[in-house]
């Protein structure tokens, strides 16, 4: 596969996106993308849907899945997994896992932020979740930012959500190995998402991209919605390093809501090998 264009990483309203998955692939086409994944969270309950949109309209579709797992001292990294049978039944059952803990923790995040001056915020949250298990903090930013208490939910994250931040609990999702075998049973290749949003030291960067490579990942996104140019030559650096594909992605969650529109990224460094040049 070729494609001029591909974007391997976004969500729909299955998960934290604001559009259905039909409107997902309407917007892609229209952005020029001629290869496309839905990655949401969690969950492949959108994949039919945008597979089946996609096939309509003309648009190349691959399905896709990005998985939460802890990692080292309370960290969260995420990994994507591309190119996989979404009906397969050991990826699905550990998706289900991930997902069961979601209500709980919301339910917590909501008692930490009723201390902080914030009500009613698991109602308010579930207000913007198209599918309950997958209620996440995109959801409460949502809300809070309803409320008047932030203008963006960027700013709700750096004040409430994000680790450290008094609406902030930290949660038990799948290990890096079992996520990795999940996608690779289901016949995926694993992808290492947005590699430069966790705060991680340069040492324990290095020993995720080691743990990754050594339990069977393969590829990881040298250009991510979020990457500037050194984090481009960065990551690039690494994919040479550890022989990783390189995926591009813009990890798109809904219009005004994003570091960037489908399809609107840099274009991979030329010498890498991209994760789709084996695909058919
Ligand atoms: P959760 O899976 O419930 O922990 O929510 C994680 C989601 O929150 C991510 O997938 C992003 O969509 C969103 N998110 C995380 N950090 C930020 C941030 N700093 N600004 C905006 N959105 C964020
Ligand atoms: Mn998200
Ligand atoms: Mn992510
Ligand atoms: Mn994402």
């Amino acid at each position: 596969m070729n494609p001029a264009n591909a974007d391997l990483h976004c969500h729909s309203t299955t998960s934290d996106g604001l559009l259905a998955p039909a409107a997902l692939v309407e917007r892609a086409l229209a952005n020029g993308v001629d290869l496309l994944a839905l990655t949401d969270h969690d969950e492949i309950g959108g994949i039919d849907e945008a597979a089946a949109a996609a096939q309509a309209q003309g648009l190349r579709f691959v399905t896709g899945v990005e998985i939460s797992v802890s990692w080292g001292d309370d960290q969260t990294v995420h990994i994507v997994g591309l190119n996989l049978d979404h009906r397969h039944p050991e990826l699905v059952a550990g998706l289900a896992r991930v997902r069961s803990g979601r209500d709980s923790r919301a339910g917590l995040m909501a008692e930490e932020l009723a201390k902080v001056g914030i009500d009613g915020a698991y109602e308010g949250a579930l207000k913007y979740v198209g599918n309950p298990a997958l209620i996440s903090r995109s959801h409460f930013a949502r809300y809070i930012v309803e409320r008047g208490f932030a203008p963006d939910v960027k700013t709700v994250f750096d004040y409430w959500l994000a680790k450290g931040k008094p609406g902030y609990v930290s949660h038990s999702w799948a290990e890096l190995p079992e996520a990795v075998d999940w996608i690779r049973t289901a016949g995926g290749i694993a992808v290492i998402a947005h590699p430069c949003r966790y705060r991680l030291t340069p040492a324990e960067r290095r020993e995720l991209y080691r743990a990754f490579k050594d339990c069977g990942g393969e590829g990881i996104e040298v250009v991510s919605g979020s990457s500037n140019e050194a984090e481009i030559r960065e990551i690039a650096g690494i994919a040479r390093e550890f022989g990783f594909l390189a995926s591009r992605a813009s990890d798109f969650h809904g219009p005004g809501e994003s570091y960037i529109d489908l399809g609107r990224m840099v274009q991979l460094p030329a010498d890498l090998k991209p994760v789709w040049a084996d695909w058919q």
